[in-house]
């Protein structure tokens, strides 16, 4: 295959049976957030490019890794690097009311170099929350997105927290900041030394080791905060701990859009490698929805990565809770040449079960293999003598009991007897 036909780099295919993960995570996760009153939005998955500069100018995703370009209508548009900005437009466009909380899941674009858990088409779980400055919001957001990882199977979660302050204290915030970074200007990282005024705040998140000496000396956010913000993040925290939840505070947590006020959170994956261990992360931003042309409205929300909560799940062994309960009841072998094959599959699917069948008249053998290839937990067989006499013949695919004969009329309930209760996925 010639290399512009193969998939480009940092992009990948779900093929089946992969996909059943991705499947039930998201079936997970609609569970979950939908028992909060979270309803599913769908938007576009290009905006036009002013949506997406509205949420962070000076930061990477947006200046150097965004996916834009003229359509042939000649309008600048981008693809969504990320889920907010797009629900915010819809929100300003339709004016729901409020509080309104959404629950989106789709593909993100970023430019990035591609490596394990980093990709140019990612996907996100979302959830927002626009219209109440609540601290107890705050706790509902970041306790549903355990409580998914919970019911997902990935345990080992630490919970990261950060307040960034509001438009009263975080300006005076940036100063001292600055002030601070200025004097030690020549320790920064190269990037940063050149562009520090764009945007002090990233410096804290740097990853690089000269930038993290210097941060160690910074002041922080939290110390500074003015008094309604520090009276939100206690509020939270008393939420957090009033449910159990633990969580670590890191003051360095900024968070990679500058849209972000007072809570910022990040969930990370113990089990994975602690470069790409970030699985999701929110917060508020509760000057966004004013910035993008609406009305002064407070909100919150978080992003999950679905690659990374998939590499967490594999990592802490669980894929099978996610993908249990998803392949095939039964398949269908027919060697009797008639109809009854093709009539028994429509029956069981008709019954509401999940059954596949071979096709073009292949040996007994060769329907034997693809049945369990298939996965199914049962074949039902059909040979001349089942066919002649009205029967079907029962065989457990998964372990080695004799083949049963039922009477047709019968293999329906014989079949739900043997399969027992049916496995809701992702349930705890
Ligand atoms: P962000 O929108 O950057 O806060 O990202 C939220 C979550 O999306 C992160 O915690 C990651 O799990 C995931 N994520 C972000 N960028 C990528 C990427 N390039 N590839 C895979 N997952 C990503």
């Amino acid at each position: 295959m010639s290399s512009e036909l193969r998939r480009p780099p940092g992009t990948f295919d779900v093929l089946p049976t992969d996909s059943a993960a991705w499947e039930g995570l998201l079936v997970c996760f609609a569970r979950t957030v939908e028992s909060a009153g979270y309803g599913l939005i769908l938007t576009p998955t290009f905006e036009d490019l002013a949506v997406f500069q509205r949420v962070g100018e000076a930061t990477d995703i947006v200046r150097k890794e965004m996916y834009d370009f003229e359509d042939k209508g000649g309008r600048h548009v981008a693809l969504r690097p990320e889920m907010t900005a797009s629900v915010v437009r819809a929100f300003i466009e339709h004016h729901p009311p409020v509080p309104w909380k959404s629950w989106s899941a789709g593909s993100n674009f970023r430019f990035e170099r591609p490596q394990a858990g980093r990709y140019r088409e990612f996907h996100q779980l979302d959830i927002e929350a626009i219209g109440s400055a609540d601290p107890d919001l705050d706790v509902e957001v970041i306790a549903l997105g355990l409580e998914f990882y919970a019911a997902a199977g990935v345990t080992r979660v630490e919970l990261l927290l950060n307040s960034l302050g509001d438009s009263t204290c975080r300006p005076a915030y940036r100063e001292l900041l600055l002030a601070y970074l200025e004097e030690h200007r020549s320790g920064l990282c190269e990037d940063h030394r050149a562009r520090l005024e764009d945007n002090p705040l990233r410096v804290l998140d740097c990853k690089k080791p000269a930038c993290q000496k210097v941060v160690k000396g910074a002041p922080r956010q939290l110390d500074h905060l003015c008094e309604p913000c520090a009276a939100h993040f206690a509020r939270v925290r008393a939420g957090l701990e009033a449910l159990g939840i633990d969580y670590t505070i890191d003051t360095r947590l900024v968070r990679g859009l500058d849209y972000y006020t007072r809570t910022t959170f990040e969930y990370a994956g113990l089990a994975l490698e602690s470069a790409q261990n970030a699985v999701g992360g929110g917060g508020r931003y509760d000057g966004l929805v004013a910035s993008m042309g609406g009305p002064d409205t407070p909100a919150i929300g978080f992003a999950l990565g679905v690659e990374r909560t998939l590499l967490a799940v594999e990592a802490e062994g669980g894929t099978a809770r996610l993908t249990g309960g998803r392949g095939l009841d039964v398949f269908v072998v027919d060697f009797a040449g008639g109809d009854a094959g093709r009539d028994l599959t429509a029956a069981l699917r008709g019954a509401g079960l999940r059954a596949d069948r071979a096709y073009d008249g292949r040996s007994p053998k060769a329907q034997f293999r693809l049945a369990d290839r298939s996965g199914a937990r049962l074949a039902l067989v059909v040979g001349p003598d089942e066919a002649a006499a009205g029967t079907v013949g029962v065989k457990d695919l998964l372990g080695d009991a004799e083949q049963v004969t039922v009477d047709r009329d019968e293999v329906v309930a014989e079949v739900r007897r043997r399969l027992g209760p049916p496995v809701r996925t992702g349930s705890s």
